[in-house]
């Protein structure tokens, strides 16, 4: 077997997000507080960073996406911290085997300037996922003043994330092949 097969499949997912900025919330990025005279509008936190790995994560399963687990009509998500959506959708990638391999985040936002907060993004992120930070990576940048995101009036972020399968023992595989097989011989 290969090194690869030894590993399991990979599977890709890809998030992305975007929420308005607003008076008189807390910016909440990567599961973190960012100082900032404006937050994210949402009904929970707003943390696009965590929504969209939370929907990579998701996606990377087939396991449908966030509003559909955690749809905004139900009152237990709201404000809720998006940290405990992100840890509900990794224990779904755990029950069904799956392992982490690495994160790719980037955030698009014109302000603030965001540069000083990525390495604590990156730990809390790698935290919320049980791994560790160099399986994080945290990208930011501007819009360069274009529309929404550049005019200061939203945030977005892209997620990618790659999980490897559990990989199972060949023996199971060849003995769930040959049973339908063999009842259809003797019908
Ligand atoms: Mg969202």
């Amino acid at each position: 077997m290969s090194a690869l097969g030894k590993l399991g499949a990979v599977r890709v997912g890809q998030g992305w997000d975007i929420h308005r900025l607003v008076s008189g919330r807390p910016l909440r990025l990567g599961g973190i507080e960012v100082p900032n005279e404006r937050g994210l509008l949402g009904h929970s936190d707003g943390d696009v960073v965590l929504h969209a790995v939370t929907d990579a994560l998701l996606g990377a399963m087939a396991d449908g996406d966030i509003g559909q687990h955690f749809p905004d009509s139900d009152e237990r998500y709201r404000d809720i911290d998006s940290g405990e959506l992100l840890s509900e959708a990794r224990g779904r990638a755990a029950r069904r085997g799956y392992r982490i391999g690495n994160v790719d985040v980037t955030i698009l936002a014109e302000r603030p300037k965001l540069a000083p907060h990525l390495p604590t993004m990156q730990r809390r992120v790698a935290e919320l996922l049980g791994v560790a930070p160099a399986q994080v990576g945290i990208k930011a940048k501007t819009a360069e003043g274009i529309g929404a995101i550049g005019g200061g009036d939203a945030i977005a972020a892209l997620a990618v994330i790659a999980l490897t399968a559990r990989a199972r023992p060949t023996a199971v595989r060849t003995r769930r092949r040959q049973r339908p097989r063999a009842r259809v011989r003797r019908a």
